[in-house]
């Protein structure tokens, strides 16, 4: 079976690394990371991915727009996407849902909430 490519999009370098130290948990998982939501569409323009986790708060686009155009882009459309907020970003979390978010991880970033997720939305075990 072919790996399962999962998109980081969060302009933190560090919260990058973390996140993809998570996911190295999973096998058959491979990581592409971009800094912003230009920058994630770029690499969706080649490249196929699976799964998209992305931060909201970032320079030249953040999350929920990134959210809004895969949503409203035919082949982009069917990819799931979990969002990253801060404890407290309860509208913004709310925001991302409608937008069509599948779901959300809470930072400080809990390495087993990230793997849940990630596992739920790839549908794999
Ligand atoms: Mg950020």
């Amino acid at each position: 079976m072919a790996d399962k490519r999962i998109l980081i999009v969060e302009d933190s370098p560090t919260m990058r690394q973390l996140i993809a130290y998570s996911l190295k948990r999973l096998s058959g998982v491979s990581i592409v990371e971009a800094g912003d939501g230009v920058e994630a569409l770029k690499k969706m323009a080649t490249e196929t991915v699976d799964l998209i986790l992305t931060d909201i708060n970032m320079p030249i686009m953040d999350g929920l727009k990134l959210v809004s155009l895969v949503r409203g882009d035919a082949r982009l459309r069917n990819i799931p996407i979990a969002i990253i907020t801060t404890e407290g970003a309860a509208e913004d979390r709310e925001r991302a849902l409608a937008l069509g978010a599948n779901d959300y991880i809470v930072k400080p970033i809990q390495s087993g909430r990230v793997l849940a997720v990630a596992r739920e939305l790839l549908g794999i075990s």
